[in-house]
């Protein structure tokens, strides 16, 4: 049985908690905001906010979409919220925050999929804290070339989409999606502002081949993409898309090695890398790539 695969050692970490962590929860809660790394419950957590690093989910906690490997519910969602904008700049604010991710669910109930609220987030983030970095993690707007613009043109520090998975488990992984879809919006993200960093993720273990996994870094440099990250997939419950297999960390390890080989400025590699581990640290490098 796949779903009970034994868990391998370097996936059993331990979890201090510290800090102010508790009280910046409090926060959330009380400014009625969502973040990815509570809701996903993300193993880094305490790293990433301590070093000021969060994942702010904008547009509701409801996806119009049902991806396999994903723990958001999924249904009709909740009505545009126009001052969710200012209330993640707060947060960003009071959190000291040094990179501000923000991200959404898929809404494509939405004419614009949600572009203007996520130029409004960038922008009152970057008005309020000019020093923090902001990068945006965008669904794929269902290839609306106008709401991609919307978005660029408030100029995120690194747009970021993932590609998730390779070309032939696209379907299978990610029903609602298209791995064409997804390469296009990046390679139009370049287009429209070939100055702004670009960023993709690939979760393993879903079933993917090495050679495959290389023809979507290759695929991804076509379109000058920038940054890479690679993470091993987590079934959320055993009603989730089934655990492959675990990769190993030294295949991790070669993987980081092959990304930097084909050019991308940034690879991060590693069984509990996720889409904004380290990302303060991606911005870094990829402006001075
Ligand atoms: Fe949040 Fe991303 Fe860090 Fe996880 S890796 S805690 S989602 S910022
Ligand atoms: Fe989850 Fe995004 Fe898929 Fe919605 S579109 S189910 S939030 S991965």
């Amino acid at each position: 049985q796949k779903a009970s695969l034994p868990k391998p050692d370097w996936l059993r970490i331990k979890l201090t908690t510290g800090g102010n962590y508790a009280e910046l929860k409090d926060m959330m809660r009380s400014k009625t905001l969502h973040t990815v790394c509570e809701e996903a419950r993300c193993p880094n957590i305490y790293e990433c906010w301590a070093n000021r690093t969060a994942t702010f989910m904008i547009l509701g906690d409801i996806c119009t979409r049902a991806c396999r490997f994903c723990a958001v519910n999924t249904g009709m969602p909740t009505e545009l919220d126009l001052g969710e904008p200012e209330r993640v700049a707060d947060a960003a604010e009071q959190m000291g925050l040094q990179h501000c991710v923000i991200t959404s669910v898929a809404r494509d109930d939405l004419a614009d999929g949600g572009a203007m609220i996520f130029a409004q987030t960038i922008k009152a983030v970057r008005n309020r804290m000019p020093l923090c970095s902001v990068e945006v993690l965008i669904p794929d707007f269902l290839g609306n070339k106008d709401a991609l613009q919307t978005v660029m043109d408030a100029s995120p520090d690194i747009l970021n989409h993932n590609i998730e998975t390779v070309e032939r488990l696209s379907d299978r992984v990610r029903a609602k999606a298209k791995y064409s879809r997804s390469m296009e919006l990046l390679k139009r993200a370049k287009e429209m502002k070939p100055e702004i960093p670009t960023k993709s993720s690939i979760m393993l273990g879903v079933g993917e081949e090495w050679d495959e996994i290389l023809q979507t870094m290759d695929d991804l440099r076509a379109h000058d993409v920038n940054i890479l990250t690679l993470g091993q997939y987590l079934q959320p419950s055993p009603t989730h898309l089934a655990i492959e297999r675990y990769v190993h960390p030294d295949e991790f390890a070669k993987l980081k090695e092959e990304g930097l080989k084909r050019g991308f400025s940034h690879v991060e590699s590693a069984p509990l890398v996720r889409s904004s581990y380290h990302a303060h640290e991606q911005v870094k490098s990829a402006t001075e790539a």
